[in-house]
C-alpha cells in the first residue's frame, strides 16, 4: 500500500546518477517521506551496490530505460557530458505526463542536447541546485546540502506552468529557495560566481603545483596563507568540471576576458605603486563580501 503523505508531490522518483547531487537528494526525500519510490540508475554497479547499502534507494538497475518506467519525476545527477547518451537510452521509458529535469551546472547545453529527444507529453524542467561541495560519489552526500540555497529553474518555451510549479515545490521540500530564470541569464551569472572562480582556483593551484620542488612543498607548508581555499575549490571532480567548461564556452570567455582586463590593470597599478587604486578596489571586495553574508550564502560548501 503506498504511503499517504500531504507532503508528497511526485509519488515515484527516479535519479539517474547517484554521486554528491543525486545522494544529497534521495537522502532528503528518504529521510523526509518525500516520495514512495526511489529507483536509482549510475554507470556503475558499485555505485549502485552502495546506493543500496547506505539505504537511500529502493530499487536500482543499470538499465536506464527500465528505470525511469512509471517515474512521475526523472532527475538526470550525472555529468553534462552525460545527457545526450542518457536522454536517447531513457526516452522510450518514460511515461505520458512525467516529469523530467536535471542539476547540471549549464543550462543552455542541456536544453540544447535534451529537449530535441523529449517524448510527446512528456514536461522538461530544468534546474540547477546551488549548492554543492567538493566531494563526489554516493558517499558523499548528506541531506542538509540544500537547505537556504538557491535552486534556479530555467524553464524552456514548451514548459508548462504546472510542471514549473510542481519542480519549484519539489525544492523548496528539499529545502531550497527557487528562482526562476532564462537559461541564457542563468549561464552568464554561473560564469562569473561559480565557473570562472573554480578556473582560476584550478590554475594558482596548477601553478604552485608546477614550481621547484622546494617552493611548492613551502607553499603546501603555508598553504594557512589563502592557497588552502583555493585547494579545496581545485580538489572538485575533474569530469563534471571539464563538462561544464565545455558547454558554458561563451559565457566563461566573456567573463575571463573582463577578469583578464582587470587583472592587467591591478599589475599597472602594483608596477606603478598606485596604492590608492589597490585600496579602493580592496575596500569594494570587502562590500561584496559583507552582502554574501547577508544573503546568508557564506557556508563553506557551494
Ligand atoms: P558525482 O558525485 O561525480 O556523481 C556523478 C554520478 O553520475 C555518478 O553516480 C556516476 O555514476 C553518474 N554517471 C556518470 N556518467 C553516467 C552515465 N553515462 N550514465 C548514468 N550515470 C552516469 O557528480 P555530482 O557532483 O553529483 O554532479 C552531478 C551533476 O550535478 C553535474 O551535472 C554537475 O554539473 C551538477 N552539480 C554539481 C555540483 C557540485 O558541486 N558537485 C553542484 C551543483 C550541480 P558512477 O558513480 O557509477 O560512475
Amino acid at each position: 500500500m503506498p504511503k499517504k503523505n500531504s507532503k508528497i508531490i511526485f509519488k515515484r522518483i527516479t535519479l539517474i546518477g547517484i554521486g554528491l547531487i543525486g545522494s544529497s537528494i534521495a537522502r532528503r526525500v528518504k529521510r523526509d517521506g518525500l516520495a514512495n519510490h526511489i529507483s536509482v540508475s549510475a554507470r556503475s554497479q558499485n555505485s549502485l551496490d552502495r546506493a543500496v547499502e547506505l539505504g537511500f534507494a529502493d530499487t536500482v538497475t543499470l538499465d536506464q530505460e527500465d528505470s525511469v518506467k512509471n517515474a512521475d519525476l526523472v532527475i538526470i545527477c550525472s555529468p553534462i557530458g552525460a545527457y545526450s547518451d542518457i536522454i536517447q537510452n531513457i526516452r522510450l521509458g518514460l511515461k505520458p505526463g512525467a516529469i523530467i529535469s536535471d542539476v547540471g551546472s549549464v543550462k543552455q547545453a542541456v536544453i540544447r542536447d535534451l529537449s530535441p529527444h523529449i517524448p510527446e507529453g512528456v514536461h522538461l524542467v530544468p534546474a540547477h541546485p546551488v549548492a554543492g561541495t567538493e566531494h563526489s560519489g554516493p558517499d558523499a552526500g548528506f541531506p542538509e546540502l540544500f537547505e537556504d540555497r538557491f535552486c534556479i529553474i530555467t524553464p524552456t518555451k514548451q514548459t508548462n506552468k504546472k510542471s514549473i510549479n510542481q519542480v519549484t515545490q519539489f525544492w523548496q521540500s528539499l529545502g531550497s529557495k527557487v528562482e526562476i530564470m532564462e537559461p541564457n541569464h542563468h549561464d552568464l551569472v554561473m560564469a562569473m560566481t561559480s565557473h570562472l572562480p573554480h578556473l582560476i582556483a584550478y590554475t594558482i593551484v596548477g601553478t604552485a603545483t608546477d614550481l621547484e620542488k622546494t617552493l611548492a612543498n613551502e607553499v603546501i607548508k603555508f598553504s594557512a596563507g589563502g592557497f588552502r581555499d583555493f585547494t579545496r575549490i581545485a580538489a572538485s571532480d575533474p569530469t563534471m568540471w571539464r563538462d561544464v567548461f565545455l558547454n558554458n564556452r561563451d559565457a566563461v570567455l566573456e567573463m575571463l576576458q573582463r577578469f583578464s582586463e582587470d587583472i592587467t590593470a591591478l599589475q599597472r597599478a602594483i608596477r606603478w605603486g598606485e596604492g590608492d587604486t589597490l585600496h579602493e578596489l580592496f575596500s569594494r571586495t570587502r562590500e561584496a563580501r559583507r552582502g554574501v553574508i547577508e544573503a546568508k550564502q557564506e557556508k563553506m560548501y557551494d
